[in-house]
C-alpha cells in the first residue's frame, strides 16, 4: 500500500508512493490540481509571450528552425 500524502492545492488525501513525493519535493499534487495547474501555466505562458511566439514564426518562415 502506498503511503498518503495531502494536496498541496486542496488539501484533499491522495494515495502516492515515496518515491513520486521525493520527485515532487513534497510538492504533492492531486490529479485535478495537476490538470489544473497546467492549464494556468499553458494559460500564462499564452498571454506572456505573444511576441515571443510571432517571432518563433517568422524564423521558422525564414527556415532558421
Ligand atoms: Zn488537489
Amino acid at each position: 500500500m502506498s503511503p498518503i500524502f495531502p494536496c498541496k492545492g486542496c488539501g484533499t488525501f491522495i494515495e502516492r508512493s515515496t518515491q513520486h513525493y521525493r520527485r515532487m519535493k513534497g510538492q504533492v499534487l492531486c490529479s485535478s490540481c495537476t490538470d489544473a495547474r497546467r492549464e494556468a501555466e499553458a494559460g500564462a505562458l499564452r498571454q506572456r509571450h505573444p511576441l515571443q511566439r510571432a517571432l518563433i514564426r517568422i524564423r521558422r518562415l525564414w527556415g532558421e528552425e
